[in-house]
């Protein structure tokens, strides 16, 4: 997994960006990542959790062992949207 510059993690010691050491994924939505802050003076190292938690827009190939809920607002338009068409 790779992190855009865009999206960066920061250290919750010195808030500079943390580096990613290590990236095991236990299950296909969730992984436990070791991270390690890019500041010498600082020197956290410590574990993260990243969990993939709802659906936003459904994949064109499932995986059928994978199921992640609509975000309850989505969800709710297509309940809307489902009574409409009925
Ligand atoms: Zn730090």
């Amino acid at each position: 997994m790779t992190m855009t510059s865009k999206h960066r993690l920061p250290c919750p010691h010195c808030s500079q960006n943390l580096r990613i050491r290590k990236s095991q994924g236990l299950t296909p939505v969730y992984r436990e990542l070791v991270v390690e802050c890019r500041n010498e003076d600082c020197g956290f190292r410590g574990k993260a959790r990243i969990e993939v938690c709802n659906t936003l827009t459904p994949s064109d190939s499932p995986n059928p062992t994978v199921d992640l809920p609509f975000t309850p607002r989505l969800l709710q338009q297509a309940i809307k949207q489902a009574q409409q068409a009925s």
